[in-house]
């Protein structure tokens, strides 16, 4: 006969002290009938009656850790990527709800700093923190944060409609964001309205994986194949494209396999396309860094006339 393990506490008193203190830092929102205190939250879901949802998980010493970030740093990303990836849908975030494993013994503030984050980046996108769990652990710290949203009018936008001829539009700069970019990213949220409103938007995705491997789920799901070329993809770096760092890669090979840089990947109708990049209806840059193609692949125009192969990961030798 096998023992049963022996039934956790649900609560302790530590995380009692913490909810409170997360409930009175939250504020009122229109959609939130019933928010923390209760056995599960309650929102008004008037219009439209499709419902988005993302979560996301962090765990420390896998995807964090406190020698690089700050705890508001790392609650305000757990929030961050959820809002990205309903940006990427065209939608508008609501509500979230947070899970929260706090490491037994650990500093009691650092419940409080990771909430911190999570709600002024909440307030700041008009989020309500409408609930969650939390726990404590012996094993390393995990946040995972849920976010529930609804679709823009005109959306929501999926990764499988581009279309052969759509100009392919890139929010901000890519590459190098593991320096800082990650941890202060604002989630493109008024772009991917602003394209969903242009009527021509046929394909959204965030670039998390890198745009290499992201233009991939587009193009997977698209059918289609994609022309890129290297000289307009925006470099977050000063240096040249194809000038070589320390690190021995170049600053286009960078922009194109890290990932982490949560910019908006857009397949456009062409004319909608040239009428956003004359007149772009936000201050975010706005660059057209190719097109999609018939085919299944993508090719890469380099900077001095070749055109390369572009695979979805591992492509730097043929970059560098
Ligand atoms: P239950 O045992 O019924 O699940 P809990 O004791 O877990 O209730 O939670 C009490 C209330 O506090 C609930 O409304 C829950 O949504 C909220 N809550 C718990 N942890 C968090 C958190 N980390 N952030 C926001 N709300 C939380
Ligand atoms: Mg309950």
């Amino acid at each position: 006969m096998s023992a049963q393990p022996p039934v956790p506490p649900r609560r302790a008193g530590g995380e009692f002290a913490l909810i409170d203190w997360i409930r009175r830092r939250v504020g009122s929102h229109p959609r939130l009938e019933v928010g923390i205190g209760d056995d599960a939250a309650v929102l008004s879901w008037p219009e439209p009656d499709s419902a988005l949802v993302a979560v996301d998980m962090l765990v420390e010493g896998v995807h964090f850790d406190f020698q690089h970030a700050t705890p508001e740093q790392v609650g305000r990303k757990a929030l961050a990527v959820n809002l990205s990836d309903i940006a990427a849908m065209a939608g508008r975030p609501v509500a979230a709800v947070v899970a929260l494993a706090l490491p037994r013994g650990r500093d009691e503030e650092l419940g409080q700093r990771l909430h911190e984050g999570l709600v002024g980046l909440a307030e700041a996108t008009e989020v309500v923190l409408a609930g969650g769990d939390t726990t404590s652990t012996d094993g390393p710290l995990v946040l995972s944060v849920t976010v529930i949203g609804t679709p823009l009018p005109g959306g929501p936008v999926l990764r499988s409609g581009a279309r052969p001829g759509d100009r392919l539009l890139l929010t901000g700069c890519l590459g190098q964001s593991r320096h800082r970019h990650h941890l202060e990213f604002t989630p493109r949220l008024d772009e991917a309205r602003a394209l969903c409103d242009s009527g021509g938007l046929h394909a959204l995705i965030d670039i998390s994986d890198g745009l290499a491997a992201d233009l991939y789920h587009v193009l997977t799901e698209s059918r289609v194949g994609a022309r890129l070329r290297a000289r307009d993809i925006p470099l977050r770096e000063p240096r040249s494209a194809t000038e070589y760092a320390p690190d021995g890669r170049t600053a286009l090979a960078h922009a194109i396999s890290d990932g982490e840089d949560f910019e908006l990947l857009a397949a456009v109708e062409p004319e909608t396309a040239a009428q956003l990049i004359a007149a772009p209806p936000f201050e975010t840059p706005l660059a057209d860094i190719g097109e999609i193609v018939a085919g299944n692949s993508a090719e890469l125009l380099m900077p001095d006339g070749r055109s390369v192969p572009l695979p979805p990961l591992g492509y730097e030798h043929q970059l560098d």
